[in-house]
């Protein structure tokens, strides 16, 4: 079951399945469909166009309505309960011509219904249609994609925001509670920033969040998060680490961000960041917000004392 494909109107690549089990009638459609640009291949049962479709995913399907297995409406019905996340273009073509026949067909989820014989010049306009509807519908999924991704990012450093670290924090606790490995929120927070903005101004503490954040991200594992909680207070999430050990890494990574160098209006700043650990034992069952609740009763011991100092609780 050979798929060919071509580039699509906007650079994407379409393909069309031809469901029927007539070898003349798939002759016929491959003759329509040849030198057009689709790619095309072909099924001849229900079954072969199910499998079909979950290997090639086409974005076209053309079916016939009697098929060995399946009548064509059934199939339809399976395309789009099984098929949630992409849509399929569904176009049944059937010498049925009743009335019942076609609004059963579309009821079933066909977006188009064409009676044989068609016209070779109507069957390529009405696969078109199919085309721009594949297309509108890539175009709106990949504008979600990148709406859902914003609204987990942090705009000035790029990092995951809360609602982005709260979601796969729950997540990862929700493992760390059944399968009993340590999970840590580890808090932090820059020591008198704002006096950076009120002395070199906003850009300068701009540049200050977007270094801590890459020290962060640069030292964050990849199954561990780090994000951006709003202002000037960060979090990481950190799995695995066992309790002596979590402390240590909180102190590196303090020690880090010290040894970076500032220059605003021509003077040598450094800048220093607080750091609280909030952790469980189990068997406590605890919700994410009570370990940050944890980190931030640290954060604030760190604070009350010198300001670079990790706490653990
Ligand atoms: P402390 O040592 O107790 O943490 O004090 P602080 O000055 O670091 O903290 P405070 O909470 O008083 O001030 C945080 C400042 O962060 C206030 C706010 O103007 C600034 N801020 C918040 N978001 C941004 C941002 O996106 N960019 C810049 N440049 N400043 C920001
Ligand atoms: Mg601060």
């Amino acid at each position: 079951m050979a798929v060919l494909t071509v580039e699509g109107a906007r650079g994407g690549r379409l393909s069309v399945l031809v469901v029927d089990d007539s070898p003349f009638s798939r002759k016929l459609l491959e003759r329509v469909l040849q030198g057009q640009p689709y790619d095309v291949a072909f099924a001849k049962d229900g079954q072969e166009a199910l499998a079909s479709i979950s290997e090639f995913r086409p974005n076209i399907v053309i079916t016939d309505w009697m098929l060995p297995d399946l009548s064509g409406p059934e199939l339809c019905r399976k395309i789009r309960s099984e098929s949630k996340s992409r849509y399929t273009y569904v176009i049944l073509l059937t010498s049925k011509a009743e009335e019942e026949n076609i609004v059963e067909g579309l009821a079933a989820g066909a977006d188009d219904y064409l009676t044989k014989p068609c016209s070779v010049k109507e069957l390529v306009a009405r696969v078109g249609v199919g085309r721009r509807i594949i297309e509108m519908h890539r175009e709106i999924q990949e504008k979600n994609d990148l709406l859902e991704a914003a609204a987990r990012t942090d705009f000035l450093t790029g990092l995951p925001n809360r609602r982005a670290v709260e979601e796969y924090a729950a997540k990862q606790l929700g493992g760390a509670v059944r399968h009993q490995f340590p999970l840590w929120a580890i808090l932090i927070d820059l020591d008198k920033f704002k006096m950076v903005n009120d002395q070199y101004g906003h850009l300068a503490g701009d540049e200050v969040l977007k270094r801590l954040a890459a020290i962060l991200k640069k030292n964050t594992r990849t199954s561990d998060i780090c994000g951006r909680l709003g202002g000037d207070e960060f979090i990481l999430v950190v799995t695995h680490v066992p309790v002596g050990h979590i402390t240590n890494l909180a102190e590196r990574l303090r020690a880090t961000f010290m040894l970076e160098e500032f220059t605003f209006g021509g003077q040598n700043l450094q800048m220093t960041a607080s750091f609280g650990v909030g952790g469980f034992q189990h068997p406590e069952r605890p919700e994410f917000r009570h370990l940050l609740a944890r980190a931030d009763a640290a954060l604030y011991e760190a604070k009350t004392d010198g300001r670079v100092r990790a706490h653990s609780k």
